[in-house]
């Protein structure tokens, strides 16, 4: 008797997965994983690991139990679904380059509507539907911000392998995606996890400018620009060179996987970038207000550290250009704004371009500057520029 129960029961959870999976693309939901919710618990030796390494970014749950353990985020868990949910990669009208117009990069994942609303709309879509076939149901969401591994989630819901560069790549999608998932009281039976696909490819691994890739799928997050970017403070002179022009995010390990190759997406309306926004000139960005970067860039995620690191990483970008246009900007910067790490990308900026403007707006911000680093970058934007 027990067993006929148990077989009605489970078929009752196939069926609705199967309908699930059906209903995904009219839900917005690109792909769909279900998956088992005992705790990861392989994964807590590798967190554990990173973290005694120094690798973690600090913007991680920092509690690892919580992390592999998704009975902390929702009692009794029988099932976790995954989404993913596919995002451009291709800017289909780019900004022309002009002779001494520098543009910065936003990463693509920050290109469209800020993903952390687009998934919790999909997720919030999905939940309905469940709840209207089994309203009793269990459910937690959670987008990157909740406790739980994405990418573990994803690669154990079958959505895509762990690539070396530390990316979920689905085989129909890439990785041009945003995960998402919810734990759920419902025993959904799992899917099965897809094979690693990389074979012996390092193309990432070559490709990142850092080395933060310090293996196969292990990053030092402390090194990698994409989260450099995000940081608020000084950044090492190595560093700020090899940012380039990227304002947020770094793209380079996902732009060299030969799985990406011709992979673009276009159909999610709210992801579709603006290209004067997402790759904007530099000098006007450095005047911009509170008001005006939230009016502007309040809707990406790109914006969720504030204008600062965005601000600063445009000043990078200038002084690794060597836009001798940008001089007044940046001469301005180093002597009005109140922010040191804005005066001292600027000072960094005006020692490598060079030339008696910068010359001069050194040596008078010399004469009144107070800040220990920003005198830092002060004195060896000096030295620079008596070497030049
Ligand atoms: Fe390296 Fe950029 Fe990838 Fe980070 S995002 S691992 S810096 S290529
Ligand atoms: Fe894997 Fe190669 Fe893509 Fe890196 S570039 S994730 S090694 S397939």
């Amino acid at each position: 008797m027990a067993t006929a129960r148990t077989t009605i029961a489970s078929t009752r959870w196939e069926r609705l997965k199967q309908d699930i999976r059906a209903a995904a693309g009219g839900l917005g939901i690109d792909q769909i994983g279900f998956a088992s919710a005992e705790p990861f618990t392989e994964l807590k030796h590798v967190l554990l690991r990173h973290r005694e390494q120094g690798y973690e970014s600090g913007f991680e749950e920092p509690d690892l139990d919580k992390r592999v353990d998704p009975a902390l985020s929702l009692a009794e868990p029988q099932s976790i679904i995954a989404i993913a949910i596919a995002y451009p990669s291709k800017l289909h009208n780019p900004p022309k380059s002009e002779p001494g117009a520098y543009r910065g990069i936003i990463s693509r994942s920050s290109w469209g509507d800020d993903y952390h609303a687009v998934l919790r709309d999909r997720l919030s879509r999905l939940e309905a539907f469940i709840r209207e076939r089994v309203p009793e149901a269990r459910i937690e969401s959670m987008v990157d911000t909740g406790a739980l591994v994405d990418r573990a989630v994803a690669e154990r819901a079958g959505i895509g392998w762990s690539g070396k560069n530390c990316s979920i790549i689905s085989p129909e999608w890439g990785s041009w995606i945003y995960l998402g998932e919810m734990i759920t009281n419902i025993p959904f039976p799992p899917d099965t996890p897809i094979t690693d696909q990389c074979g012996s490819c390092t193309k990432c691994i070559d490709a990142c400018p850092t080395g933060a890739l310090v293996g196969p799928g292990e990053l030092n997050s402390s090194r990698c620009i994409s989260f450099v970017t995000q940081t608020k403070g000084f950044v090492e002179d190595e560093l700020k060179l090899k940012m380039g022009n990227r304002l947020y995010g770094c793209d380079t390990c996902q732009v060299v996987c030969p799985v990406n190759k011709g992979k673009n997406w276009t159909h999610q309306p709210e992801l579709q970038p603006d290209p004067e926004r997402v790759k904007p000139l530099l000098p006007p960005l450095l005047t911009l207000t509170n008001k005006q970067f939230k009016a502007q860039y309040g809707s990406m995620a790109a914006s969720w550290r504030g204008r600062k690191p965005i601000q600063r990483n445009a000043i990078f970008a200038l002084g690794t250009f060597k836009d001798r246009s940008a001089v007044p900007h940046l001469a301005e910067r180093l002597q009005q704004d109140e922010r040191p790490e804005i005066r001292g990308a600027a000072a960094w900026a005006l020692g490598r371009i060079g030339g008696a403007e910068a010359s001069d707006a050194v040596e008078e911000a010399l004469l009144t500057e107070q800040h220990p680093q920003v005198r830092e970058e002060l004195d060896h934007a000096q030295a620079a520029l008596q070497a030049q």
